[in-house]
């Protein structure tokens, strides 16, 4: 089973076109180390975000939260049990 790290997304690279990124700042990054090791990494996201590894944090449970990045949380299947209520396009 794969492996994931739990980024969040930097400020300034957050657009201002796309509010959902701070609404849900955190995502997974697929971990091919530790998260641990990972910490304070800057890495891509499953979802395609720039993000800085927390490698304190635990994708398993950062992903079943409300502010999780509802596209990486359906790309890792973190959050299967929840419905997605909240994935509105924004274009
Ligand atoms: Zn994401």
């Amino acid at each position: 089973m794969e492996t994931f790290a739990v980024g969040f997304a930097r400020p300034d690279r957050w657009s201002w076109g796309r509010p959902a990124a701070r609404d849900h700042p955190w995502h997974a990054v697929a971990a091919h180390r530790p998260p641990e090791e990972l910490d304070g990494e800057v890495e891509l996201a499953v979802c395609g975000a720039i993000v800085q590894v927390w490698g304190s944090q635990t994708w398993e449970r950062t992903g079943a939260g409300r502010t999780a990045c509802p596209q990486c949380v359906s790309i890792t299947g973190a959050g299967s049990a929840l419905t997605p209520d909240r994935l509105t396009p924004t274009g």
